[in-house]
């Protein structure tokens, strides 16, 4: 069954409400560049601002949040973080995803030209299940000293980000498809996840489908990412893998994600990191954020900023090289921001 229901998203007189949660460590310095480069590029865009306190174990500013996104359709995320020694407190980035139902998420993880790194002209799109697998957050203490964790695969979410995979792949003209277990092991689980995405290839019969186990796929990753096209893949193996690939093109701070539900979408740095070591330095590399935000804007159709701003991002990166410590620059967040508002002023509106 296909859902047709969509709720529209929040317009105010031709500008879009977004919500913006900074989380922690370097969310709040990479949101205040983000205001900056949408100030100076005119973006027709009104945040919300809402900070949730970590510390906290109040679950108002995280109903706030939910609330608020649910008006709006549209966020911009920063990692909140979630301290592991505590047991009461769920992950909030987890619970806020498992809320608005956004089953999959999207990492295009592409090569930047003159970004130092360990393989070039990579261009793959991770598929992740992002609502359940490992991340079901059901675990307890069965006996002293035996702990259980419960992973959860079910048909109809498998199917929705298989089906989601494979239309991409279509509507982007990608030639295969690689669905990504350990079905030899986990028979019943990922086996039920590769069933389903064999069961949907057949739909597509213009798209290569083929399957590897995870372990082969980061030995291969390495090696030979040029094979890989789309990856599909649940949960937990999509965050491994969205941080092997992102280490061969250039790290975290440069690729962006989405997340994507039938009604609301979140966009955040790809990896998602919390960045607090590297907080209030002025190092942070500011583009995958930044990025982000283009995303966004894409999202909501405002393709000419989008555009705009994704153009004075890749002057800045490839053209005048200014690279943050992370990518073995010099340049300081700042002085990156600073970059690309310049090249958004020198742009020629009325070229776009
Ligand atoms: P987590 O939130 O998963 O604990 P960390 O915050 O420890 O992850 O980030 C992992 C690594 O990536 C750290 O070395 C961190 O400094 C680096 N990192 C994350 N985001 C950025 C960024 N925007 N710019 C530069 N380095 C980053
Ligand atoms: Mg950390």
């Amino acid at each position: 069954v296909k859902k047709t229901t969509s709720i529209p998203i929040a317009l105010y007189g031709g500008r879009n409400a977004v919500t913006m949660l900074p989380g922690g460590g370097i969310g709040p310095e990479l949101m205040v560049y983000v205001k900056e480069i949408f100030k100076y590029s005119g973006a027709p865009v009104d945040f919300e601002l809402i900070e949730i306190d970590p510390k906290s174990d109040e679950s108002n500013d995280l109903e706030y949040a939910i609330t608020s996104i649910k008006r709006n359709g549209v966020a911009i995320k920063g990692n909140i973080e979630t301290k592991s020694e505590s047991t009461i407190v769920q992950s909030r980035n987890v619970a806020i995803r498992n809320e608005l139902d956004l089953y999959v998420n999207v990492l295009h993880c592409h090569s930047y030209p003159h970004v130092k790194a360990r393989q070039s002209n990579i261009d793959i799109l991770i598929i992740r299940q992002n609502t359940e697998g490992e991340y079901a957050m059901l675990e307890h203490e069965s006996v002293s000293g035996v702990v259980e964790s419960m992973k959860v695969v079910t048909k109809s979410n498998s199917e929705r980000v298989c089906r989601f995979a494979f239309e991409f792949a279509r509507k982007n003209n990608r030639k295969k498809v690689t669905t990504i277990h350990k079905a030899n092991i986990m028979k019943l689980s990922d086996g039920l996840f590769l069933e389903t995405s064999r069961t949907v290839a057949k739909e597509y019969p213009e798209i290569e489908h083929n399957d590897m186990i995870i372990d082969n796929c980061c030995m291969q990753l390495v090696s030979n990412p040029h094979q890989f096209d789309v990856m599909i893949m649940t949960n937990l193996y999509g965050t491994i893998v969205s941080n092997v690939v992102c280490g061969l093109v250039g790290g975290a701070g440069l690729l962006s994600g989405r997340n994507y539900g039938d009604h609301y979408a979140i966009f955040e740095p790809g990896t998602r990191n919390t960045g607090t070591a590297i907080a209030g330095k002025n190092i942070a590399n500011p583009i995958a954020m930044i990025n982000a935000s283009i995303d966004m804007l894409d999202h909501l159709g405002h393709k000419q900023h989008s555009r705009i701003i994704s153009e004075a991002v890749r002057k800045t990166v490839c053209k005048d090289k200014l690279h943050t410590p992370d990518l073995g620059g010099t340049a300081t967040s700042t002085e990156v921001v600073q970059r690309i508002i310049d090249h958004i002023l020198q742009a020629d509106l009325r070229a776009w």
